[in-house]
């Protein structure tokens, strides 16, 4: 039997941990299925996908820059992708139809519960109002914080995002000027950890017992996970664990079998979660 067809589609590509991620899933899972990487023009997303799907495959993740125009491409959306705004997982169904998912903002709060970081009744701090934050917002707020506040560089748009979101909790947004804090956990959504910046925070953010999660990862730890160290956290985690969770839930979309994180976690060398 020729084994299922996958591909994480993004420009650039060479750097994906994915097809390292779903191999394994597949050989312990036993799932014949192959997953490689596709490197797509930035002017070519929509007949990388459809050549991929008429040359037999099954489903795609999407990476930057590509998850709003995944999120146009689709003949349907889940709840929380339609919710994102955005896609990461492509589902090929056999009537024909595309399927987006968004599992990037499940992935997230599988990987804090699983490092034993409470959410519900915390007050919750994310720093960013990019792709990755409008992801991940509906999921957090399902796990009822007593506060999510949103700050970002760009004032306005973390306030838009805030009025986005408030039918589903108590979350508000606002420059990094006005952070007051202290929060117990904050979350880094910014990109600023890829060029080794750190977003202007004030010395007072992390309440007593405070986590810091920074959505990127990287051989060293972040700008932000330092912050974090020097300011007394409890815990300063970086996105590698989201990155093993949201794989897990793609394959899970795809496959209809659960994986078993942690192997791979330690494969990757992420934190061991609880
Ligand atoms: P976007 O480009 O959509 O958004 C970038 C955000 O970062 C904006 O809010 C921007 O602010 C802010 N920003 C950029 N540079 C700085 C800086 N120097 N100081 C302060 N703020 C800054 O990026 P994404 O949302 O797609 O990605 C954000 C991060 O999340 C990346 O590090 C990415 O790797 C990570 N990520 C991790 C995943 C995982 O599985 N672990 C999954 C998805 C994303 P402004 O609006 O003012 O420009």
């Amino acid at each position: 039997m020729t084994p299922d067809r996958y591909a994480v589609i993004g420009n650039p590509i060479a750097h994906s941990k994915s097809p390292f991620i779903h191999t394994l899933f597949a050989e312990q899972t036993g799932q014949a299925m192959t997953y490689e990487r596709i490197l797509a023009p930035l002017d070519g997303f929509r007949e990388t996908v459809l050549r991929f799907r008429a040359e037999g495959g099954r489903g795609m993740n999407v990476t930057v820059p590509f998850k709003l125009e995944a999120a146009e491409l689709c003949d349907r959306l889940s709840g929380r992708a339609a919710r994102a705004g955005a896609v990461n997982t492509l589902i090929f169904h056999a009537d024909g139809t595309i399927e987006g998912d968004n599992t990037d903002g499940a992935g997230l709060v599988r990987d804090l519960l699983g490092h034993g970081v409470p959410l519900e009744g915390q007050r919750v701090l994310i720093l960013g109002a990019g792709g990755a934050v409008r992801g991940v917002l509906a999921p957090l707020l399902a796990e009822r914080p007593a506060a999510l506040v949103i700050a970002n560089r760009t004032a306005d748009k973390a306030e838009q995002l805030a009025a986005d979101f408030a039918d589903l909790g108590p979350v508000h947004g606002c420059g990094f000027e006005a952070l007051a804090g202290p929060f117990d956990l904050i979350i880094n959504g910014t990109s600023a950890s890829l060029t080794g910046e750190l977003p202007p925070l004030p010395d007072d953010l992390l309440g007593k017992g405070a986590v810091a999660y920074d959505m990127a990862y990287g051989s060293e730890p972040t700008p932000f996970q330092r912050w974090a160290q020097a300011h007394g956290a409890r815990l300063a985690l970086d996105g590698l664990g989201m990155l093993v969770e949201q794989a897990a839930e793609s394959f899970y979309r795809w496959r209809g079998v659960r994986p078993d994180t942690a192997p791979v976690r330690q494969a990757l060398g992420a934190s061991h979660t609880a």
